[in-house]
């Protein structure tokens, strides 16, 4: 049966806060609807929480703390595990409403799910290996111990682009730490966090250790920050938020935060990569999620021999992608999920063009409803051009030219960003030194694969601190308490 976007699922109908275990519209704010971003019309209205539910879910986070940390690891685990089947048995249902409300194909909304729901398997697994250590004492009527501990209940702030895959990581390792939490999702992109509670609900958490709200992003974030029982923050988004969260977390507490503020990942192609190789698979990393993707190859540096091969089949590989709304079949590429992406690709290529780069294909909004934009590639550009300097986030790929090494490392080095970078080439030697000498906290060579549950998933610079996945995933939610016991 072909799906199509008319048939609104009953999630969006009842949209509502998780709140100290109950489904609440909250206590009256107004709200705002939720649209549908490759029809721009709208799929249901979506709650506001005031101070009173802010409130309420600060407290049962707060309240529900010790027990929650109290519980054996192996039982969070299996709440976790429980959690991860029912999203597998729901994958098919929540795959619609995320495509729904953030626009991505369905095949790529299935594939975030998967890696949602691993990441729940990977933290209940982890929790087996919440150890401390034993450390020799200096005297033998001394014992001495490190165990780690939750460190309290944990605001959490995610974005629009991966409604499902962000919150899972804040959910699942916090819950696994042992944690309490109050998230909130973007207001874009409701319906999928809303799942991932039920689903959490469903499997037997207790009320008010998840706890899930809505607002306006600035007020919500400035309540439950500032909040004395709130112990870290974790955020996902862009660079001024993160910087503005931390200074409130600074100023309230000096509470730990975990600050994952995207990135302009730099990609080097060698002249000694395989070209066609290369240009197809950063096609594929570069208009998928239609760009929003802060791990995207997003500025390519190609060395001057192979340069014009690899534009031509660059170019050629995004010729091939289908715009359209994500639930047809046929379309590989979804909408901008909202239409400040829109407006923002717009101006990159005007900008590009006015600092003397060109269009090798795509540059123009589709002529149709929804927040269509063609699959882009720019030649030709200079590092000054906006779309070189900036997190363009979305389906925009703009190509330079560069003579050796040194100069190219140079040049992606030169921005303040730190997530993801990338290098092409078939030369140890070469991947050596890109690997050591790229400014970043996630390197790929020959391939772009580095968000996986168990790797480290964090940037440096002003792509942020701290980590999600991995065993240092974990380790954000805990806090080493060093024990020594004098006993004679
Ligand atoms: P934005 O800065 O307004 O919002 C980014 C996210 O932060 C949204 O989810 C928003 O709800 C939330 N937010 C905004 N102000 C907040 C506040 N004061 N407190 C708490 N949360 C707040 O920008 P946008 O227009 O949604 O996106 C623009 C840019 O944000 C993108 O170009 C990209 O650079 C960045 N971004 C990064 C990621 C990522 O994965 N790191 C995800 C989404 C957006």
């Amino acid at each position: 049966m072909t799906l199509s976007s008319n048939d609104v699922p009953s999630a969006f109908s009842d949209l509502r806060m998780l709140i100290d275990g109950r489904w609440t519209a909250g206590s009256g704010m107004a709200g705002e609807p939720v649209f549908n971003p490759a029809t721009e019309g709208a799929l249901g209205r979506l709650p506001h929480a005031g101070p009173d539910d802010l409130e309420r879910a600060v407290a049962a986070a707060a309240r529900s703390f010790d027990a929650w940390a109290a519980t054996p690891a192996c039982e969070r685990r299996q709440v976790l595990l429980q959690a991860a089947r029912l999203l597998a048995s729901r994958i098919d249902a929540i795959a619609r409403i995320l495509t729904l409300e953030q626009g991505k194909p369905l095949a790529e909304a299935r594939a975030e799910l998967a890696a949602a729901i691993e990441v729940f398997e990977w933290y209940a697994e982890e929790t087996r290996r919440l150890y401390g250590r034993v450390i020799p004492a200096r005297s033998r009527a001394v014992a001495q111990v490190v165990q780690h501990e939750p460190v309290g209940p944990v605001a959490a702030f995610t974005p629009w682009n991966f409604p499902a895959l962000t919150p899972a990581r804040k959910i699942a390792g916090a819950l696994a730490a042992g944690c309490t939490v109050v998230l909130k999702p973007s207001e874009e992109t409701p319906a999928t966090a809303l799942e991932l509670a039920r689903a959490c609900v469903d499997a037997g958490l207790p009320a008010g250790v998840l706890n899930v709200v809505f607002g306006v992003p600035a007020q919500v974030s400035e309540y439950l920050v500032r909040h004395a029982a709130i112990r870290k923050i974790t955020f996902t988004g862009s660079i001024p938020v993160g910087k503005h969260l931390a200074q409130l977390a600074a100023a309230h507490g000096l509470k730990r935060c975990t600050l994952e503020l995207g990135g302009h990942a730099p990609v080097l192609v060698f002249d000694d990569a395989q070209i066609e190789q290369a240009a197809r698979v950063c096609a594929a990393g570069r208009f998928r999620n239609a760009g929003q993707v802060c791990v995207a190859p997003s500025r390519f540096y190609v060395q001057r021999g192979v340069a014009e091969r690899f534009t031509a089949e660059l170019a050629a590989a995004a010729r091939l992608l289908v715009p359209g709304d994500g639930l047809d079949p046929a379309a590989t590429m979804g909408p901008l999920a909202n239409p400040r992406r829109l407006a923002a690709m717009q101006r990159y290529v005007e900008d590009a063009l006015a600092a003397g780069g060109r269009v090798e294909t795509g540059g123009r909004r589709l002529d149709r409803p929804g927040h269509f934009f063609e699959p882009t590639v720019l030649g030709g550009m200079p590092d000054r051009a906006a779309a070189m300097c900036e997190e363009t986030f979305g389906p925009i790929a703009p190509v330079t030219v560069f003579d050796t090494p040194d100069e190219a490392l140079a040049r992606a080095n030169a921005l303040p960003y730190g997530l993801a970078a990338y290098a092409f080439t078939e030369s140890p030697r070469t991947a050596a030194a890109v690997a050591r000498g790229l400014s970043a906290g996630m390197v790929g060579i020959n391939h772009l694969a580095v968000s996986l549950a168990e790797a480290p998933f964090g940037g440096v610079r002003e792509s942020g601190y701290g980590s999600e996945g991995g065993t240092e995933g974990l380790d954000a939610y805990l806090s080493p308490k060093f024990v020594t016991h004098l006993s004679a």
